[in-house]
C-alpha cells in the first residue's frame, strides 16, 4: 500500500482503495500534511455501519480510514484534509488534533460490560467469550480490570499496512502514532488495552520482522528473568510489568526470551515462566 499524489491510499498495483467521502470534515490540515496518526475503535458492530454513519451529517464525526473486521479499508477523506475524529484533544502543547492528524477507525466494540450472563457491547449486543480479553486500561485506576473485544488479525494487518504507507509518505515519527485515549484521556478509552499500540508501532516502523512475534510481561510485581528454565536457576533481573520480550524457545512452561529495549534492540537473554507473558 502507498499514498498517491492526491493523498489517497492505493494498493501496490496503484488501484485506489474504496473511497467514500464524508460530509463531516474538509478544510486543509495545518501545514497541509498530517504530523500525527491517531488510532480509534468504532464502538460499533461493523466497518460498513460506521461508514454509513460517517456519511450522515448528523453524526458530526468521521475519520480518514475505516477498517472492517475482514481488513477491508474505506477511505473517507484525503490525508491532506481534516476529518472529525479527535474532538477536544491535546498532546505535548498541540491542541485540537483534528487539524494535525490522520484518524483511523477500526471496527470493534471496545469496552464491554457483563449483563445477564454474557459480555455485551454498549448497545446490549452479546460478544462471545472467544472474542473477549480482560485487561486493565492505562487511564483507569490500577485495580480495575475490564472486558474488551479483541481485534481481528486481518484488521491489524490492514491497519499496519495503511499506517506504514501514511507515516512513510508524510514522515510521521513513531512517537506521533497515538491512541485517542492518549490525546483525550479523560473522555476516551479507544483503542484501549486490547490494541497493543507498542507492538503496532513496531510493525508499522518495520521492526517486527527482526524478531518475529513479541510478547509482554504481565505481572504487577514484575517477573524474574532467570539463567535457566526453573526457579532453581538464579535470577538475572526482575522484568517490570509491560516489558517487551522476544520468545526464542521453550522448555515445559518456561520460555527463553530476549528483552527488547525502547527502540526494539535485543538486550538481556534468559528464561521466564510463560504464565506471565501475554
Ligand atoms: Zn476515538
Amino acid at each position: 500500500m502507498k499514498v498517491n499524489a492526491t493523498h489517497r491510499l492505493v494498493g501496490n498495483d496503484n488501484r485506489q482503495m474504496a473511497y467514500d467521502e464524508t460530509p463531516n470534515g474538509g478544510g486543509g490540515l495545518y501545514g497541509g500534511v498530517p504530523r500525527f496518526l491517531i488510532i480509534h475503535y468504532t464502538a460499533g458492530a461493523s466497518g460498513s455501519g460506521t461508514v454509513s454513519w460517517f456519511n450522515n451529517p448528523a453524526a458530526k464525526a468521521s475519520a480518514h480510514l475505516v477498517v472492517d473486521h475482514n481488513g477491508a479499508i474505506t477511505q473517507m477523506m484525503s490525508f491532506d484534509r481534516i476529518a472529525w475524529h479527535a474532538g477536544r484533544s491535546s498532546w505535548k502543547g498541540v491542541d485540537g488534533l483534528n487539524s494535525h492528524s490522520v484518524g483511523i477507525e477500526i471496527a470493534n466494540w471496545g469496552l464491554l460490560h457483563g449483563a445477564h450472563g454474557a459480555w455485551r457491547s454498549w448497545t446490549g449486543t452479546i460478544v462471545p467469550d472467544s472474542r473477549v480479553v480482560l485487561r486493565r486500561h492505562k487511564n483507569f485506576e490500577p485495580s480495575r480490570i475490564n472486558a474488551w473485544e479483541i481485534f481481528d488479525e486481518d484488521q491489524i494487518d490492514a491497519t499496519v499496512a495503511a499506517a506504514a504507507a501514511i507515516v512513510s509518505r508524510y514522515g510521521i515519527p513513531e512517537e506521533n502514532v497515538l491512541g485517542h485515549d492518549d490525546i483525550a484521556p479523560i473522555r476516551k478509552q479507544d483503542p484501549g488495552p486490547a490494541f497493543d499500540l507498542n507492538a503496532f508501532r513496531a510493525k508499522v516502523f518495520g521492526r517486527a520482522e527482526d524478531f518475529g512475534t513479541t510478547m509482554r510481561v504481565h505481572s504487577a510485581t514484575g517477573l524474574n528473568l532467570r539463567k535457566g528454565p526453573g526457579t532453581t536457576f538464579a535470577a538475572i533481573v526482575s522484568l517490570p510489568d509491560g516489558t517487551l520480550v522476544a520468545p526464542m524457545g521453550s522448555d515445559g512452561g518456561w520460555v527463553e526470551v530476549t528483552t527488547l529495549n525502547a527502540v526494539g534492540q535485543h538486550d538481556k537473554t534468559g528464561w521466564v515462566h510463560g504464565n506471565w507473558l501475554v
